[in-house]
């Protein structure tokens, strides 16, 4: 009961409805061969399963993520690779590692692998490992910091806050019941602080603390044949992604869960900064363009450059009134920049940037 009022209670909370969009770094960890072969998957593969995962999160029609059940819904949440890295400079969100070259030569494999392979700051960057892991094993999740009820304690080792996938899924020829990639969807809902349908333990006595998604005493696999039963004699929902159903059959997340994952998005650590973070292009600004403040400003400026200057080289000219050149140096673009102002008498100075790609003159106002 206790459990229910605090979900209403965020429930409350979560009226917003916006889309929250989420900056993806996949870190592909394989054994040396050449870009698309064995564990060393595609960008193709990669921008398939995020699209798969998206069109699951959105429930969006005319793909298997659709559904028409009563209790099925649109998140509202998105899953984007990274087009801005740690750096501020262009990527694609994609790293890839031959851990034949890591450091450490024990235990390379598997959740040992991740630890050398590296990660980007989970504040900013929803960290998903892919890697070959045994049969059997399909993926792993670290869980938020939340006070939703039933989380377990997460992990305080924010080098692994992320998902783990094992690649032998989808490497070429693969056609097993988890090709299609609900693997990720169903980690990333306990990355968003889902339970298992059944909830803790496999017996009736547990609960996801989702009143949409019928208790169940455990997991189903398969989705052929008669629709097993749920703990009260309804037909269970083996279509939620947080069941252990095949990937073909399902396709719902409920509004109770959706409200968990949106309030986890709201309110835990490494999980709101990402909806703000500066690894997905935000601002209005266009590609050859750059943004700048606030105005008037005081001691220092804020630049936002847009991608396709990002990494190229500038000239920054400052003047005054008199057109005198106050301020004059040369810089890298990177996507957020802040610049110290010099101290200076006048009110108004004028500023050119001055690129490959890009010039421009903006008048500042300088003072409160
Ligand atoms: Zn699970």
């Amino acid at each position: 009961m206790q459990a229910k009022k605090q979900l209403q209670k965020h429930q409350r909370n979560t009226s917003n409805n916006s889309i929250y969009r989420i900056p993806v770094v996949v870190h592909i960890i394989h054994d040396g061969e050449d870009e698309g072969k064995g564990l060393n998957l595609s960008d193709e593969t990669i921008k398939t399963l995020i699209k798969n995962v998206n069109d699951d999160f959105r429930r969006k029609s005319g793909t298997r993520g659709h559904n028409t059940h009563p209790s099925g819904v649109d998140t509202q949440i998105e899953f984007h690779l990274a087009q801005i890295s740690p750096e501020g400079l262009p990527t694609t969100g994609i790293r890839r590692i031959d851990y034949n070259k890591l450091l450490d030569s024990l235990g390379r494999e598997g959740i040992e692998g991740y630890r050398t392979a590296g990660y980007w700051n989970p504040e900013q960057y929803f960290n998903i490992w892919f890697s070959r892991f045994s049969r059997g094993f399909l993926g792993r999740a670290e869980f938020p910091e939340t006070d939703l009820p039933g989380i377990p304690q997460p992990t305080e080792k924010i080098e692994e806050d992320g998902i783990f996938i094992n690649s032998t899924y989808f490497m070429e020829g693969e056609e097993g019941p988890y090709g299609l990639g609900r693997t990720l969807t169903h980690e990333i809902g306990h990355f968003l602080g889902l339970l298992h349908v059944w909830g803790i333990k496999s017996n009736c006595e547990n609960d996801d603390y989702c009143d949409d998604t019928p208790l169940v005493s455990g997991p189903h696999g398969s989705c052929s044949g008669s629709t097993p039963l749920a703990c009260n004699g309804e037909p269970a929902m083996i279509e939620n992604y947080m069941d252990y159903s095949d990937d073909a059959c399902m396709n719902i997340f409920t509004k109770d869960q959706m409200v968990r994952m949106r309030t986890v998005l709201e309110h835990s650590p490494r999980r709101k900064t990402l909806t703000t973070s500066p690894g997905l292009i935000r601002s209005d600004i266009g590609a050859n363009t750059v943004k700048t403040y606030p105005n008037p400003a005081l001691e220092t400026l804020n630049v936002e450059f847009g991608l396709n200057v990002l990494g190229l080289s500038h000239e920054w000219i400052l003047y005054n009134l008199q057109g005198q050149i106050i301020q004059r140096f040369t810089f890298v673009a990177k996507h957020q920049m802040v610049f110290n102002l010099p101290l200076v008498a006048s009110k108004v100075l004028i500023l050119k940037i001055q690129g490959p790609a890009l010039n421009t003159t903006q008048k500042i106002m300088i003072g409160n």
